[in-house]
């Protein structure tokens, strides 16, 4: 129960790695608070399990895309629950096409959820994080964050400007109880690369498990999947007191993706 009494916050939980890591903060027995889109009744059902824990829990429903409504999140956190101690940036979406198919309403949406997002919580997060001398920032970038793929040209550039915003918050924090860490996990299995899986399927008219195996031929030498806990676990390491001394670091799980 290392985070007994912090509250924390996890953008884009309601799925996936998010909701992995709204879990695990929980059984260290820190508050949650839950936010993405999704089912009402799933969502409530996210909540209650993760209250079962013995954690209060809040749903908000922010937009990553829209600057007044993360700052809305964050004044209504510190309001009701009294501050913000753990802040996981990890909301995001994808979109795939040649840089010059690409829309260019899927790029200002793709660098606003995935990047512009982060520079909103964090920078609203921040004061009160100062103000109590500690904090944990945990962006969730990826192995796109320091390496690229083709028709990926949106995703990069927002996944290294986060590990590069990860940078000079934990330059600007150094002096204080706050650190700021970015993780950059390879393929996980969630809905945002099942539906990669599945169009590849689709495209090379091979069944969705081939599909799967092939992905990981390209990119990742383990051949396994990263799993969602592991990321959380990862997060949850950088939250603890043996971790204030790593700021600004980019932690790759990726199965030996970017060390080829
Ligand atoms: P996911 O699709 O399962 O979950 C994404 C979450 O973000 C959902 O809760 C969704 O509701 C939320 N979200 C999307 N748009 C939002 C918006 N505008 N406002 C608020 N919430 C929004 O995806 P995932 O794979 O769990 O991805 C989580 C993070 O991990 C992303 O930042 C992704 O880039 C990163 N990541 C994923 C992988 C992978 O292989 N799955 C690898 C590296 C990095």
């Amino acid at each position: 129960m290392m985070l007994k009494g912090k509250n924390a916050i996890v953008t884009g939980s309601t799925s996936g790695i998010g909701l992995s890591v709204a879990e695990a903060l929980a059984k260290q027995g820190a508050n949650v608070v839950i936010n993405g889109f999704g089912d009402e009744r799933e969502i409530k059902k996210i909540q209650t399990d993760i209250e079962q824990l013995g954690v209060r829990s809040a749903y908000i429903g922010a937009d990553m895309s829209k600057p007044d409504e993360i700052a809305a999140m964050v004044e209504q956190v510190e309001a009701e629950f009294g501050g913000v101690d753990v802040l996981v940036n990890n909301a995001g979406i994808q979109y795939t096409s040649l840089i010059e198919d690409f829309p260019t309403e899927k790029w200002d949406a793709v660098l606003a959820i995935n990047l512009s997002s982060s520079f909103h919580t964090i920078r609203s997060a921040i004061p009160g994080m100062r103000a109590r001398n500690w904090g944990r920032i945990v962006n969730i970038a990826s192995a796109h964050g320091l390496v690229a793929s083709a028709t990926k040209a949106a995703y990069v550039a927002a996944k290294h400007g986060v590990v590069g915003l990860t940078k000079v918050v934990a330059l600007e924090t150094a002096d204080t109880g706050i650190t700021c860490n970015a993780v950059c996990p390879g393929w996980v299995l969630t809905p945002l690369v099942q539906k990669q899986v599945d169009e590849r399927a689709q495209r090379e008219g091979t069944s969705v498990e081939k599909a799967k195996q092939a992905l990981l031929a390209e990119k990742q030498p383990s051949g396994e999947f990263v799993t969602t806990g592991q990321v959380a676990a990862m997060t949850i390491f950088l939250c603890s007191d043996d971790a204030s001394q790593i700021r600004g670091a980019a932690f790759s799980i990726d199965g030996g993706w970017v060390a080829q």
